[in-house]
């Protein structure tokens, strides 16, 4: 028995680590099966994933009974929108995000997907119409051709190197010594923050799901790189229904809707501009971003002349 439990200790620590992180999770999962907490209902249909609809319905949710964390959370997200998730740390964004890919089973209202609720349908079905980009991508031990290919195992060479192209990533590539070939991850070629979430993208884009889900990198990235990247998720996410966890505003002024999050509740909502003019805390984050902007401008200037 003890042996037994050891490795399903293991397994359970590293399950939170994923629900935590959103690390890889979406194969990740199959290995830990046993270790579910959500459960598909006995002879579940698959989801329909057709057009990527999605509708938050008067969501309620804690992790533990006494803490209630999201309160009568709703809104819906139109085939082919992107809706935008803001707000000071520990909100609910990710735990939004979490409920969606189904980590953890609501406790009041519902999550729709194409009119289905996601409580309803095999997991198996749902985390294949849903693409993760985490934060921080976990790389396998193995070649970056593999890691890219993760994302459709079946694809072949030629849809991996479009995938690479696409995410900005193939030039990147062709410098490393053995090209495609080259061992990547802890025990090989190291990448950095940039370069991971590129390889996440192009993982994405090889998937091809319907519903994006994206956690934009709080670390600071130079411009170059962030600008080669903002292409790069612009690209995976055309034509999906996008999710996205903003932390710098100035990416998400296109967005369809701006949700706007503090204690577990949506306090404002509608596009950049409108929130401008509320006033409120939308208002405020913009301009502390700004003032942080000029402040980072004048020191480069002040190191500039120096
Ligand atoms: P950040 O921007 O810092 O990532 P967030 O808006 O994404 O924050 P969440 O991660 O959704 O916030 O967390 C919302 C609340 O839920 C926080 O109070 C957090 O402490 C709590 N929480 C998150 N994960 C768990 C967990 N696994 N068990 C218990 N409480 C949790």
């Amino acid at each position: 028995i003890i042996q037994l439990y050891v490795p399903l200790n293991w397994f359970g620590t590293f399950y939170r680590q994923i629900q935590k992180n959103f690390v890889d999770m979406e194969n990740m999962l199959e290995l830990m099966k046993e270790d579910q907490e959500v459960i598909d209902a006995p002879s579940a249909p698959d989801l329909v994933c057709s057009r990527g609809g999605i509708d938050f319905s008067n969501v309620t949710f804690g992790y533990s009974k006494e803490k209630i964390i999201l309160k009568n959370v709703s809104f819906n997200i139109g085939p082919g929108k992107i809706v935008a998730l803001v707000g000071p740390s520990g909100a609910g964004k990710s735990t939004i995000m979490r409920l969606l890919f189904r980590f953890y089973d609501v406790n009041g209202g519902s999550i729709l997907i194409d009119g289905q609720n996601i409580k309803t349908v095999t997991q198996s079905s749902l985390r294949k119409s849903i693409g993760v980009v985490p934060q921080d991508t976990v790389l396998f031990n193995q070649t970056i051709k593999y890691n890219i290919k993760y994302g459709r195992i079946t694809a072949d060479e030629h849809d991996v190197i479009t995938a690479a192209r696409s995410a900005d990533i193939h030039e990147k590539i062709l410098t490393f010594p053995q090209q495609y070939e080259t061992q990547v991850g802890e025990r090989g070629l190291r990448l950095s923050g940039g370069e991971k979430q590129r390889v996440a993208i192009a993982r994405t884009i090889l998937k091809a799901p319907q519903i994006v889900l994206l956690d934009e990198a709080t670390s600071a990235l130079d411009t170059t790189t962030e600008r080669n990247i903002q292409s790069a998720l612009a690209r995976v996410c055309s034509n999906k229904t996008t999710l996205i966890i903003a932390h710098r505003l100035s990416t998400i002024i296109h967005a369809d809707e701006i949700l706007v999050m503090n204690d577990g509740q949506i306090v404002e909502r509608g596009k950049h501009e409108q929130l401008l003019e509320e006033n409120g805390l939308y208002a405020e984050m913009w301009n502390q971003q700004l003032k942080n902007l000029e402040g980072e401008k004048l020191r480069d200037e002040k190191a500039e002349e120096e």
